[in-house]
């Protein structure tokens, strides 16, 4: 298989990427399948911290895998920080993993369970490394926030990015996507799980914290349905729609995985901007 031409299925599908990326059977490899009671709370850590400036949005691009929506990083305008991480993450990119049926879709799973997308918002630290490429080779290189995506009624907050599919339908595809801020697309409650495991694609660099919400937000089956317009010719010559852009679940390994709940006695919170009453439930 050429270098780059690595698929979601038939004979370039994620169980031969190991033979172009050797580290698809590493020790720390993403996703995986949280299994909710051998995760551990830990006390030590934070609420995450998201200090996004919208007028960092840049553009909406169809890159034949997904769709995402990049932002400008030369500076540190939009920025994560805290929850299990000590660094500044600098805001990247955010894209999203969708099934061709609404049963299926993300890319972690809860108990074994299919949610019906998931959205991923990457970030390189900037505190320590110069750039993203630089910092995705590095154990602390990235963090990862991910949201599940749950059909049922129709969210307005996606609203804005899925009547712009359409301007990005074929691969390659760019338009501008400015003024955005990303929290709109978190979920009330904003306690989370957290591991260290890799990207999910491709280089699959072990390089990244990731943090998952286990509240879903809502999407509809309609909604869904606007993502399996895009298309892609990585798979075939011709454009045929991009769907099931998701890696199944990887073994844990004896990675632990910690869980940060808001209301746990001993948790501090002292930020109020970052933690509305409605993240409470
Ligand atoms: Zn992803």
């Amino acid at each position: 298989m050429a270098k780059f031409g690595w698929e979601y299925e038939n004979k370039t599908g994620p169980e031969q990427w190991s033979r172009l990326y050797p580290i698809a059977n590493g020790n720390n490899q993403s996703p995986i399948d949280i299994k909710t009671r051998d995760t551990k709370h830990d006390p030590c850590l934070r609420p995450v911290c998201l200090c996004y400036d919208p007028a960092t949005a840049k553009e909406m691009i169809n890159d034949g895998y997904t769709v995402q929506i990049t932002f400008k990083d030369n500076d540190n305008l939009s920025v994560l920080k805290n929850g299990p991480v000590c660094d500044i993450y600098r805001l990247r990119e955010l894209h999203f993993h969708w099934g061709s049926i609404d049963d299926c879709g993300s890319e972690h799973r809860v108990d074994g369970v299919n949610y019906s997308g998931e959205l991923h918002i990457v970030h390189w630290n900037s505190e320590k490394y110069s750039s993203f490429t630089e910092a995705s080779l590095q154990a602390d290189g990235l963090v990862i926030l991910s949201v599940f995506m749950k059909v049922g009624q129709e969210n307005p907050n996606l609203r804005r990015i899925i009547e712009t599919l359409h301007a990005v339908k074929t691969k390659g595809k760019k338009v501008p996507f400015t003024n955005f801020n990303p929290t709109v697309l978190l979920p009330s409650s904003l306690d989370y799980w957290t591991y260290f495991g890799s990207l999910t694609s491709p280089p699959l660099y072990e390089s990244v914290t990731w943090i998952i919400y286990k509240m879903p937000i809502t999407i509809s089956s309609c909604q869904l349905a606007q993502f399996r317009c895009l298309l892609s010719n990585i798979a075939c010559e011709t454009e045929i729609p991009i769907e099931n852009n998701c890696r199944p679940p990887q073994p844990l390994k004896g990675r632990k995985v910690r869980s940060f709940t808001l209301d746990d006695p001993g948790t501090t919170v002292n930020s109020p901007r970052q933690v509305p009453n409605s993240a409470r439930y």
